[in-house]
């Protein structure tokens, strides 16, 4: 093993650029190779089994790393037919098949058409462009802005990166694309109305959203963009009577809804789709990550009955979708896809994901009961947890990057791996975890925290 890597070893951080990290740093301190994955556990270079409470590091290696039968399909497609172009007048068999097949499984959503993409942001960049463009085709062709909620992550093209709410992924690429406007967010601990309760919290984010609409003036706004659950932003977990509101006002104004599905489809938030979790039919859904267990790049964006009506019923040349990608609809991802969501109706791993949930939260909490640098933990609604790490609680004061760093560190070492984004520690783990697993996790966080003093 060792002379086998001896050259990733010495080429490790010289030659490449991480995404969302800074080249300096990555010089000083190289990254951790990894050159292995069983069950839920990673094999990095130096040999050793970590625990991997991230899914892969992005959410999306929901059912692990050793998902045989997609695996099979993925090799089975590569026999058959490794790619094909889905554009106008041809189509793989593999990708007509997942589109009945996530039709059919998102029909409680009322989706209607599927349209693939190679990824989260691919599938948001989809979604924005058929927002406008639904409204061109229905002749309103002032509809043309966004809103979206301070604290999201809608990815990193210029669209998704538009609609994003956190300068940290916005001001290096700026400016980005007019007409894109933020609304407060439902997030408990940090808010502009300094309101800790939910439901209140809930009431005063529609009225701001409200508000936005009345102010932009409501017949120049194409879409609002939600994640069900904000994920990458720090796991904020909605009041449940909030994205079923944002959908009465935006009925009430012509505008469309996106439900950003990447993190929150496929069971991670303990029901299959967080629109199902709250209880609400958006008009497009945005899917990737565990669409295909990460074992291959592909996303989708689902569109509603009633704008597949109106794109199909439409015989003028506005209603042509010009916008694809080459991979979109890819054979491969497909069949992975396919596999993927057999695999993970077969499991019911929205269930594992819920009871699985509960127990890290629990343990979470116990954390905080212990340790006085947990400010905040957040989740308790399926396998999507963040605790917010600061040096002083009633004021709420970041905990120094140097300590969250050594905490980091010490987690590793102790057999976790966890995702650090500036005070915040998240955890997505793949949703087949068991029991043990979780408190393997909690243990090794709390090796970690009691480093910090
Ligand atoms: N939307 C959400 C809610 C996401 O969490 C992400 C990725 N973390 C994206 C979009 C972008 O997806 P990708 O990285 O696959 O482009």
């Amino acid at each position: 093993m060792t002379t086998q890597f001896d050259s990733v070893r010495e080429n490790n951080g010289e030659y490449l650029w991480q995404p969302m990290t800074h080249p300096a740093e990555s010089r000083r301190n190289p990254p951790k190779v990894i050159v292995g994955g069983e069950g839920v556990e990673i094999i990095d270079i130096d040999g050793r089994r970590i625990l991997d409470a991230l899914a892969g590091g992005l959410w999306n290696v929901n059912l692990g790393y050793s998902c045989e039968p997609i695996k099979r399909a993925i090799a089975n497609q590569l026999d058959e037919l490794p790619y094909h172009s889905a554009f106008r007048g041809t189509v793989s068999a593999s990708t007509v098949e997942l589109s009945h097949e996530i039709i059919e499984w998102t029909k409680p959503e009322g989706m209607a058409r599927a349209f693939f993409t190679s990824g989260g942001s691919d599938s948001v960049e989809t979604a924005l462009r058929l927002a406008r463009q639904y409204h061109k085709v229905r002749g309103d062709s002032s509809r043309t802005k966004f809103i979206s909620l301070k604290g999201s992550y809608h990815g990193t093209h210029f669209g998704g990166a538009s609609v994003t709410g956190n300068a940290r992924f916005r001001t290096p690429y700026e400016p980005l694309l007019a007409g894109c406007f933020h609304v407060a967010g439902p997030n408990t601990y940090r808010n502009e109305f300094d309101e800790s309760d939910p439901a209140v919290l809930a009431d005063r984010c529609i009225s701001a959203l409200e508000a936005e609409i009345a102010m932009q003036g409501a017949g120049t706004v194409a879409a609002f963009i939600m994640e069900p659950i904000q994920g990458a932003g720090g796991v904020y977990v909605p009041h449940e009577s909030y994205m079923g509101r944002v959908r009465e006002v935006c009925d009430r104004n012509g505008v469309l809804l996106i439900a950003d599905e990447v993190i929150t489809g496929f069971g991670r938030s303990g029901s299959w789709f967080g629109s199902r979790l709250w209880g609400v039919k958006p008009d497009m859904m945005c899917l990737a990550k565990a669409i295909t267990n990460g074992y291959f790049p592909f996303g989708a964006c689902l569109v509603s009955e009633g704008m597949a009506e109106v794109f199909e019923a439409s015989e003028g040349s506005t209603a042509y979708i010009a916008h694809g990608y080459t991979y979109s609809g890819h054979p491969v991802g497909a069949a992975a896809a396919l596999a993927t969501l057999a695999e993970t109706k077969r499991l019911g791993v929205n269930d594992n994901a819920s009871a699985r949930g509960s127990q890290l939260h629990d343990g979470l909490l116990g954390l905080q009961a212990k340790f006085d640098i947990v400010g905040d933990v957040r989740g308790g609604q399926g396998l999507a947890h963040a605790i917010e790490l600061v040096s002083d609680r009633a004021a709420k004061t970041a905990l120094a990057g140097d300590v969250v760093a050594r905490i980091h560190d010490a987690i590793y070492e102790a057999g976790v791996s966890v995702r650090v984004s500036g005070n915040k520690i998240i955890l997505s783990p793949a949703l087949i975890l068991e029991p043990a697993h979780i408190e393997q996790i909690v243990d090794a966080l709390a090796a970690g925290l009691s480093t910090a003093s």
